[in-house]
């Protein structure tokens, strides 16, 4: 088959690999028919991940088709059409037990880890992949989503709904902030809303972006280099501050500005994922009574989003600017690696034959 393999930092090439084969009886072997590149494969690709070693296939987002299934697996057959989460689940250690995914305690990839896939074991942007802990960790498409709408619930959407929205501790008649516009700022955006934020504010460098977002949302909109973007976010508040600042970018610039625009009693939550020590003025912080979250994504709200999409509640085609097919896929990165001039947000992968 043919696969998207990282050769180290600044190389990846779609080459033919060898084709996945169970392994475990918990395994199927998904075909890929749907897949799409994210920020992290970016950073794994600028070499930000060395976990991440050369001959890995990459990707961790997918929907596809089971073509065989493990010797343990009932709950799944051969030619189910399945999302692909972006974190495994075994289903039955201490963390899957408290629906904590992201620390999932089974051996693939690594025991506490629950994001493997493209990472720690082979990924999606591939022609097959082998899921591990399959039936706890994959999501039957329902009727009326599609392939494309799968996608966006691997990663994106439970991301920005559950280390944004959710850990922000968002409640009726907030004020949020979102500092990033980009495609798990806007996720975060669009799902602000399910919990009854009154304004929902977005923040980017790009004024196109800052607009765009406003179609996902948001109910204003603050360029960041404005010398007064401070001053701006804190008019439209009660002069006090945002009630959840969401950081949805991952420099020590943005975190920095998430604190400043919070509220006494406040909520800052990063999504962003840093490459770098972020200084934390604690000195200032502490007297406000501030609450700040992190994580790696769970999943374990992509069943519930999952409902509203197919019910044409969470309208997620729109984060799709771009088509490729699978085999595009060295292409498919360049557009999306410059997303400043293409304008990417989500490029999706399809198979053709
Ligand atoms: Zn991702
Ligand atoms: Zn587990």
């Amino acid at each position: 088959m043919k696969a998207l393999v990282y050769k180290g930092p600044g190389q990846i090439a779609w080459q033919d690999v060898p084709n996945p084969k169970i392994q475990h009886p918990t395994d199927v072997i998904v075909r890929i028919d749907t897949t799409t590149i994210c920020g992290t494969d970016l950073h794994i690709l600028k070499g930000d991940v060395p976990a991440v070693k050369a001959g890995r296939i990459l990707g961790h987002e997918g929907v596809g088709t089971v073509t065989e299934i493990g010797s343990s697996v009932s709950t799944l057959a051969v030619g189910d059409n399945v999302i692909v989460s972006c974190i495994k689940s075994c289903g039955h250690c201490t963390f899957c037990k408290q629906g904590l995914f992201a620390h999932c305690l089974g051996e693939e990839g690594a025991v506490g880890i629950g994001w493997v896939f493209g990472h720690l074991i082979d990924g999606t942007q591939a022609e097959f992949v082998r899921v591990p802990y399959a039936e706890t960790s994959v999501y039957k498409v329902p009727k009326g989503v599609t392939n494309q709408q799968g996608v966006l619930l691997s990663d994106i959407l439970p991301t920005g709904f559950e280390i944004g929205v959710q850990y922000g501790q968002t409640k009726p008649g907030d004020v949020v902030a979102v500092i990033g516009a980009g495609p798990v700022g806007l996720a975060a955006i669009m799902t602000a809303s399910l919990y009854g934020a009154s304004k929902i504010i977005s923040i980017d460098m790009n004024t196109d972006r800052v607009e765009q977002a406003k179609t996902f949302g948001a109910t204003d909109g603050v360029n960041a280099r404005a010398d007064d973007w401070k001053a701006r976010v804190m008019a439209m508040t009660d002069g006090f501050g945002v009630d959840v600042a969401i950081e949805a970018v991952g420099v020590p610039e943005t975190f920095e500005m998430a604190t400043q625009i919070v509220r006494p009693g406040g909520h800052v939550a990063n999504v962003g994922v840093h490459g770098r020590p972020v200084q934390l003025r604690l000195q200032e912080l502490w007297i406000h009574n501030i609450t700040i979250s992190m994580g790696l994504v769970n999943t374990n709200t992509t069943p519930m989003l999952l409902k509203l999409v197919a019910q044409g509640k969470l309208k997620v085609d729109k984060f799709v600017t771009h088509h490729f097919k699978l085999g595009e896929m060295e292409k498919a990165y360049d557009t999306f690696g410059r997303a400043a001039s293409t304008g990417a947000l989500k490029v999706i992968l399809e198979r053709t034959s």
